[in-house]
């Protein structure tokens, strides 16, 4: 089990949610508000950086070739081809184990499917489901965001609708209808959770 010097276990949270939803900003703030040792857990992925997104802090940009040979060599704790798109993510061990063993509460933002793969390996982990107000709102939001083309937020639409059909192996859902109030209610679950004990292998 993860310690800090003052004792106090590593905790694993897993957020998942509709590409589009908000969750970068919500979790933005929830990091800046949150007394909580909280470390993000940068995913590897092939799909390319999009304008302002920086190499290790946003993800590790990865080739096919290299995503396939850190997958070859057993380095990823999850990873899928999230979209169908052809594009793969993951999340590496080396994010998770040392910082858990360090203390510290790890955050993945990652789907429902490496959700799934995730609590097999660390079924005590606190699982939040972040949902848009309506499927509306949130093809509203993905083409003002402007970042991808039609097919692709289509596509993006039609894996919200089935991602929303599997909430409920999530042990929290939060509606990120206003930002303050979402923030609010992510960092109460999350301080809710502070004095209970997580195992991790
Ligand atoms: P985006 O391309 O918008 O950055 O991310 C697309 C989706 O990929 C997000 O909904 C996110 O939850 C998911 N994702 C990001 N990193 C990972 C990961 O490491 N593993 C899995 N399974 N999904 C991820």
């Amino acid at each position: 089990m993860g310690q800090t010097e003052n004792n106090k276990p590593g905790k694993l949270v897993i957020i998942s949610g509709p590409s589009g939803a908000g969750k970068s900003t919500l979790l933005g703030n929830v990091f800046r508000q949150s007394h909580l040792p909280l470390r993000w857990s940068v995913s590897a992925t092939t799909r390319p950086p999009r304008p302002g997104e920086k190499d290790g802090q946003d993800y590790h940009y990865l080739s096919k070739a290299e995503f396939q040979e850190k997958r070859d060599d057993g380095e990823f704790l999850e990873c899928f081809e999230v979209y169908g798109g052809g594009e793969w993510y993951g999340t590496l061990k080396s994010e998770v184990a040392p910082r858990l063993e360090a203390g510290d509460w790890v955050v993945l933002e990652i789907d429902v499917e490496g959700t799934r793969a995730v609590l097999g390996h660390y079924p005590d982990a606190v699982t939040i489901f972040v949902r848009p107000g309506t499927l509306e709102q949130l093809g509203e939001r993905l083409r003002a965001r402007g970042t991808e083309e039609e097919s692709q937020i289509r596509r993006r639409l039609e894996v919200a609708r089935r991602e929303m059909d599997s909430i409920d192996i999530y042990r929290h859902v939060v509606v990120n209808g206003e930002v303050d109030g979402a923030v609010k209610d992510l960092c109460d679950i999350l301080e809710g959770h502070e004095t209970k004990v997580v195992d991790t292998p």
